[in-house]
C-alpha cells in the first residue's frame, strides 16, 4: 500500500488532475444569417449544447459570397453572445442605438438578457472573413436582466507570454500565472483563453474542477494529455474536444503553429427551452418572447 499512498500524496501535491478529451467532433456545415456559411460545432443534432453553452459556430472564408449577406435585424433573449474575430470586420448595431465594428483581434461579448434586436455585417467586401461565435446560457435569474455589452479591441486584451513560448490572451478567466481576463463579471464564471503554443511545447493550466469545457483548435493540432503515461490524443484544426472531468490541462503544440480556444464555465443545472433567437427555461417562456418581439415589447 505504501508505493499507492505515495503517488497519492504526490497527486495532490501538485493538485493536477489532468483533464483528457471525452469526444472530438469537427462539427456540421451550417447556414445561418441571410446566407453566411459556418461550420457548427455546438447547438447540433448530435451535440445540443456544452451546458452552459449552447452554440458554437466557425467561419473562415475568404469568398464574399460566403459572408457578404451578414446577419441582418434579428433579435436574442435570455443569453449572451460572444464574438471574436481572427480576421476581418463585422459591424453591429442594435435597435436602441449602440453600435460599433468588432475589428481582427476583438471581442464581443454580449448579454441580450430581457432582449436585443440587432444586425450583424461585414463592413468588408472581400478578404478574409474568419471568427467564432459562442452562446452562453444565463440562469432564470439573470435571463431578462438589461441588455449589456462588454466590448474590447486586440490591443485591449490582456496577454501573458510564458518562459516556453507560449501565448495566451485572455479574454475571460484569471490564468495560473495571473493574468486576468478582460471580460468581468459574468454569472457561468467562464473561461475564454486564446492560446498559442509552439511546436513541442506544452501549455498547462488550471480549469475548475466545477466547469464544463473544451478546446476548439483554430490553427495547428495540438495533443491533450491526461499527464499519465502515453494516452494523449491529437485533435486536429477545425476540431473541438469536450474535456473530461479533472482540474486542469495540459495541450502539446503538434504543428509549426498551433492556435487553440480553451472555453470554460460553470454548468447551469435549469431546463432549456430553445425557440430560434431566444433561450429560456420553459415553452412558455419562449411563447411570450415571439409575442415581445412582435410587439416591439423589449426594445425598451
Ligand atoms: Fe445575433
Amino acid at each position: 500500500m505504501l508505493p499507492r499512498l505515495t503517488e497519492s500524496i504526490g497527486f495532490m501535491m501538485t493538485g493536477e488532475n489532468y483533464r483528457t478529451a471525452v469526444r472530438i467532433t469537427p462539427g456540421v456545415p451550417a447556414t445561418d444569417g441571410a446566407g453566411v456559411r459556418m461550420t457548427r460545432l455546438i447547438g447540433t443534432a448530435n451535440l445540443d449544447n456544452v451546458n452552459p453553452f449552447l452554440l458554437l459556430d466557425s467561419f473562415r472564408t475568404e469568398n464574399p459570397d460566403d459572408y457578404i449577406a451578414g446577419f441582418p435585424s434579428h433579435p436574442h433573449r435570455g443569453f449572451e453572445t460572444v464574438t471574436y474575430m481572427f480576421a476581418g470586420l463585422l459591424r453591429h448595431k442594435d435597435s436602441v442605438g449602440n453600435e460599433g465594428i468588432i475589428e481582427t483581434g476583438g471581442v464581443q461579448w454580449m448579454t441580450a438578457g430581457r432582449g436585443i434586436v440587432h444586425s450583424e455585417m461585414p463592413e468588408q467586401k472581400e478578404g478574409l472573413m474568419w471568427g467564432t461565435q459562442l452562446w452562453v446560457n444565463l440562469p432564470a435569474s439573470e435571463k431578462m436582466t438589461d441588455p449589456a455589452y462588454q466590448e474590447f479591441d486586440a490591443d485591449q486584451l490582456p496577454k501573458e507570454v510564458r518562459d516556453n513560448g507560449v501565448e495566451i490572451v485572455a479574454i475571460a478567466g484569471t490564468t495560473s500565472q495571473g493574468t486576468v481576463g478582460a471580460v468581468k463579471g459574468r454569472p457561468t464564471d467562464p473561461t475564454y483563453f486564446d492560446v498559442h503554443i509552439p511546436q513541442d511545447e506544452s501549455f498547462t493550466e488550471a480549469v475548475p474542477g466545477t466547469h464544463s469545457g473544451f478546446v476548439y483548435v483554430v490553427q495547428g493540432s495540438v495533443a491533450i494529455s491526461s499527464g499519465v503515461g502515453d494516452d494523449s490524443c491529437v485533435v486536429q484544426t477545425g476540431n473541438l474536444a469536450i474535456l473530461g472531468d479533472g482540474d486542469a490541462i495540459r495541450l502539446t503544440g503538434r504543428d509549426a503553429a498551433n492556435r487553440v480556444l480553451l472555453i470554460a464555465g460553470r454548468a447551469i443545472n435549469e431546463p432549456i427551452a430553445r425557440g430560434g433567437p431566444f433561450v429560456m427555461n420553459t415553452e412558455d417562456e419562449i411563447r411570450q418572447a415571439f409575442t415581445d418581439y412582435r410587439s416591439g415589447n423589449f426594445l425598451s
